[in-house]
């Protein structure tokens, strides 16, 4: 979202009050099931025996950490620690100025970077639009005078510069922007490069004329290019930048863009329905942000940097580390110092996801700041009446409710949920309020998702 605007001035600059307050906030330590975890994004380190390369997958692909088989190991009596790692926030929907026509002229790399330092993020990737008719919805032909006609990774080098590895990385991505000849949702398709090293920046993204490019033929066109690929905002306030659902074969779809509102929870829906259908596909949350300088949490056409974000779970900060634990699905979606995170546990307590689960181990934290109690909400998926194709209505998922509790502000939360291991996918929300199509909860977050697979 957030293409409402064309290029005006910069907003107000940052308080710098509020920013070293959130700062302040970030690297506060909180102590969550006898581990000690970094309550900001970009930390939390634990230790445990298993390592990450012991993982298992189930039938849906979904990766957890796991040892040998349940039947060679005695039953503990606590749940199994987790394996060595951090979880590293990200920012994967980032727009600057100098590559996008709709970003504010305070988003430049240098300053995109510093702010995201501020914010404890990890990696921020930029997005920026392949032309500016599909950024802009004032643009109807290609407007020479306007960022966008190529090529598309214009701040590759300078994102290189300003990283650090181990520390900070920024990255030149981009976001395909075809649009339809006439108003009809094509889609906005996210390129976040899987590596940093041989990629093909040259070669121009095809997506014009306008209605000679489909979503699916923009999403292959990444693929091809190496790109970890999602479907940005697939249901949007703005209809002409909803997905046109003409393929299926994308790496993960954004649940959550900017401002929570409905249209995310449909995306969310979506996410669920590919599950049950089998495919493996990643939720991510990201800000696209436009305005470098707007304040947390901002508004819905101009959210701030780092809201939402998406924490990858990985034993490494490295941008190989933040792919594969992309590609494997273990996320936590979040605003601000909210934390949700959902493991899977057998009979005996050892780590496992798939048939043989036994247990779900809800964590997490309310951020302090958030204005009401929020909702601890987690259920079990298990059927999806999906119109897709059709970009309307969106899929309706039938679900059980698993667990519902009221979590305060400020309040740590670790809850093990004994379940029968009946397929379906398992989930979790906290939300403060329900949100509406202009407007939602802030410092929400929401779980991955945990697949157990239907007998075949
Ligand atoms: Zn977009
Ligand atoms: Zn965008």
């Amino acid at each position: 979202m957030s293409h409402q605007r064309r290029n005006d001035t910069a907003t107000a600059p940052c308080d710098d009050g509020l920013a070293s307050a959130r700062q302040a906030l970030l690297v506060g330590l909180f102590t969550l099931a006898g581990a000690v975890w970094l309550a900001g994004p970009g930390c939390s380190a634990q230790s445990g025996d298993p390592s990450p390369e012991e993982t298992s997958a189930d039938a849906a692909g979904t990766a957890a950490p796991a040892t040998t088989s349940p039947s060679a190991r005695a039953p503990r009596e606590d749940f199994e620690p987790d394996p060595p790692g951090q979880w590293l926030a990200l920012d994967l929907h980032v727009h600057a100025w100098g590559a996008s026509n709709d970003a504010g002229p305070d988003s430049t790399p240098a300053r995109i970077a510093e702010v995201a330092r501020e914010r404890g993020l990890f990696a921020v990737v930029l997005q920026d639009h392949s032309n500016s008719t599909g950024s802009d919805p004032f643009t109807l032909e290609e407007d020479p005078a306007l960022y966008n006609q190529g090529p598309e990774f214009v701040h590759w080098d300078e994102a290189a510069r300003l990283s650090v590895p181990g520390e900070f990385l920024l990255v030149s991505g981009n976001e395909l922007s075809p649009r339809d000849e006439g108003n009809d949702p094509v889609g906005h398709i996210g390129c976040i490069p899987r590596t940093l090293g041989s990629f093909d920046t040259d070669s121009p993204f095809v997506d014009r004329p306008r209605g000679s490019v489909t979503g699916g033929e923009a999403l292959a066109q990444a693929l091809d290019r190496g790109c970890f690929a999602i479907v940005n905002h697939p249901y949007a306030v703005a209809a002409w930048i909803a997905y046109d659902w003409s393929s299926f074969a994308y790496d993960a779809l954004e649940i959550w863009n900017g401002m929570l509102t409905t249209l995310d929870l449909q995306g969310r829906d979506a996410w669920r329905c590919d599950l049950l259908a089998g495919r493996q596909v990643t939720p991510v949350a990201a800000s696209d942000n436009h305005r470098i300088e707007d304040p947390p949490p901002g508004t819905l056409f101009d959210p701030a940097l780092g809201w939402p974000s998406t924490a990858v779970f990985s034993a490494e900060p490295s941008w190989e580390g933040v792919i594969t634990a992309l590609e494997s699905g273990y996320v936590t979606l979040f605003e601000g110092e909210s934390r949700l995170f959902l493991d899977g546990y057998d009979e005996g307590r050892w780590r496992a996801e798939g048939a043989e689960t036994r247990f779900l181990r809800v964590r997490g934290h309310l951020d302090a700041e958030s204005r009401r109690p929020a909702e601890l909400r987690v259920t079990r998926a298990f059927a999806c009446d999906d119109p897709r194709p059709d970009v309307a209505p969106p899929p309706t998922v039938s679900e059980e409710v698993l667990l519902e509790q009221t979590i305060a502000q400020g309040e740590d939360f670790d809850i093990a949920l004994p379940i029968a291991g009946e397929p379906g996918v398992y989930s979790a929300t906290l939300l403060s309020r329900r949100p509406s199509p202009i407007d939602g909860p802030r410092h929400a977050a929401m779980s991955r998702g945990l697949v157990i697979a239907a007998e075949r």
